[in-house]
């Protein structure tokens, strides 16, 4: 058998999001045509996004997913809705050059404000909630560090506030040398979120089709045509792989790496901070630490990766590192959670730069891949949809070449 999608558990443990389960539109196991304008493989948040910007356009859109709807790493994601990028503005200067790096940065922003104002018009039921950001010192970057990182943000014409050791300790109470506060973040219920757009779009006119794995392609420059398993072929004008961390073979490079990462959430033993409910907290450490709390006042972490993908089938590893996540944010915060409600671990995609890699695929004809999305891929969903949509109409998005695939 042919699979042209590598294969990965996406999630162990039980993710917070598991339960209740998606309401997703009665869908069915097979495509009910042969032929489709578009087909968008994978429905997680990026499958999602990108059949919304295309069935908008008035394309006829199949969207397809070898597992249930839902249930790939989106369902294990802590939904920290992140403008930042997790390599800081200034590092990312030094990789990519000052210009893209500025470039990439407020594209960030701006797809945060894209995607509120698509839930919003779109009423979906998805817990979303606009925060704002604290960025606090740790091993990896200190205060003057820190200090150049507000600096750079200031230069690309992004919105922060840099705090000192006392001011991040007077506003909340934690001990480190320096932060920086911005506004232009959110959090939701990513399983929620992406249901809600799934349905959307079928009531639209896209099609869902569910437990039908894409095997194998062929590309022309007139059409493509995916074989599914045991359910014959389907021909589109053009096919976009949303497959996440099960990357779409023609497009594996050394640029993805795999890794593992854990999460939790956690109902507080104490009062909270009213601050707390409204801020989306990471710091510049490794392994790093990040929390926030849910829209019904439960902590959602994560952190402690580890460099093997293995890692996260680890069943001791799963109690001692959320354990440890949570003992860091006990000491952070001086506040009580223990102990987690749920515990999660998964593999986790990273990239050199922390962008993902987004765009036509080359030397393949109407094939399109969104992949390599690290702790930002909610994020970055928003301006895969956005880019790719454009490139299918045949524009192109004007920040399509920091993302794009190099042949
Ligand atoms: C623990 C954890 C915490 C995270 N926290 C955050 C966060 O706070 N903020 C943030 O923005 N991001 C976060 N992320 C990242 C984010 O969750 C992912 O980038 C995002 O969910 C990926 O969505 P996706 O749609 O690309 O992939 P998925 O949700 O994995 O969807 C891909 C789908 O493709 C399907 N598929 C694969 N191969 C085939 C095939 N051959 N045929 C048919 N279907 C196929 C799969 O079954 C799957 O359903 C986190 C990730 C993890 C694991």
């Amino acid at each position: 058998m042919l699979n042209i999608v590598e294969n990965r558990d996406l999630h162990t443990g039980v993710p917070r999001w598991a339960r209740p389960p998606a309401q997703i539109l009665p869908h069915g196991s097979r495509p009910s045509k042969a032929v489709y304008d578009a087909v968008v493989v994978g429905t997680g948040i990026s499958g999602a996004l990108m059949a919304k910007a295309l069935t908008e356009k008035g394309l006829g859109v199949l969207i397809i997913d070898k597992r249930d709807p839902v249930q790939g790493s989106t369902l294990a994601s802590t939904a920290m809705i992140q403008h930042e990028i997790d390599v800081p503005l200034r590092d990312l200067s030094k990789k990519i050059g000052t210009e893209k790096a500025q470039r990439a940065w407020r594209r960030s922003a701006k797809a945060v404000e894209d995607l509120s104002q698509l839930i919003a018009a779109s009423a979906y039921d998805c817990d979303f909630q606009r925060k704002a950001t604290l960025f606090l010192a740790g091993d990896e970057m200190g205060h003057r560090a820190m200090k150049d990182e507000y600096e750079a943000r200031l230069a690309a014409r992004l919105q922060a506030s840099y705090l000192t050791g006392s001011e991040v300790q007077n506003r909340f109470n934690m001990h480190r040398t320096a932060g920086i506060v911005s506004i232009a973040s959110a959090s939701c219920n990513p399983a929620k979120l992406t249901a809600a757009i799934l349905n959307d779009v079928c009531n639209n006119g896209a099609e869902l089709v569910s437990n039908c794995r894409v095997e194998d392609f062929l590309a022309t420059n007139a059409d493509v045509t995916l074989r599914l398993e045991d359910a014959g072929k389907v021909t589109a004008k053009s096919a976009i792989f949303c497959t996440g961390y099960e990357i779409f073979k023609p497009l594996r490079n050394e640029a993805h790496n795999i890794v593992s990462t854990w999460a939790l959430s956690a109902k507080p033993r104490s009062a909270v901070p009213d601050w707390l409910q409204t801020i989306l907290v990471w710091e510049a450490a490794d392994p790093y630490l990040y929390f926030r709390m849910s829209e019904n006042g439960e902590l959602i972490a994560g952190g402690e990766d580890e460099e093997f993908e293995a890692a996260h089938f680890n069943p001791q590893k799963l109690v001692i590192k959320t354990d440890l996540i949570l003992k860091k944010i006990e000491a952070l915060t001086g506040l009580s959670f223990y102990p987690p409600s749920h515990r999660w671990a998964a593999p986790f995609g990273t990239t050199a730069t922390g962008l993902p890699l987004i765009g036509a695929v080359p030397g393949q004809p109407n094939i399109y891949g969104v992949m390599g999305f690290g702790g930002n891929g909610i994020t970055f969903s928003q301006i895969a949809s956005q880019i790719i949509s454009a490139q299918i109409d045949g524009k192109t998005d004007p920040d399509a070449d920091l993302f794009a695939f190099k042949s």
